[in-house]
């Protein structure tokens, strides 16, 4: 069986920017987004083709924009897949430091620098 080395998975349909180059058309005014139940359901038929080095790459919209983002790193990190965020950083909050340390995040790609520039420095001092 052919191994998957990573996916993407478009969790949120909904963005805080409209950007008008956006490949997605995300805007404020998106509506679909993955419940946690349905991605436990496509991770439960991913993982047989995951191998070591497999990963999530979880987009949106805006990812931290989900209310259920919290939920959804942790059953990606039981799952022992990596994952990475693709976010604009405009809404990222401290309180996911914990899962995004506990949980093997290898990766947060901001839109804007100076938003990357301070989730990686806080993620560098993170203890
Ligand atoms: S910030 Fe990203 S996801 Fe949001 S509208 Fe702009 S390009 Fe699209």
């Amino acid at each position: 069986m052919p191994a998957v080395n990573g996916f993407a998975l478009e969790i949120i349909e909904r963005c805080n920017y409209y950007c008008k180059f956006c490949i997605r058309s995300s805007s404020p005014l998106g509506l679909h987004q993955l419940s946690f139940v349905e991605l436990e359901g496509r991770l439960n038929i991913l993982r047989k083709y995951f191998n070591n080095s497999s990963f999530v790459a979880l987009t949106g919209g805006e990812p931290f924009l989900h209310p259920q983002l919290n939920m959804m790193l942790n059953l990606i990190g039981d799952c022992g897949i990596s994952c990475s965020l693709t976010t604009n950083g405009s809404v990222f909050s401290d309180d996911y430091f914990d899962s995004l340390k506990r949980n093997n995040i290898f990766t947060i790609e901001a839109l804007a620098k100076l938003f990357f520039d301070k989730i990686a420095q806080k993620m560098i001092n993170y203890p």
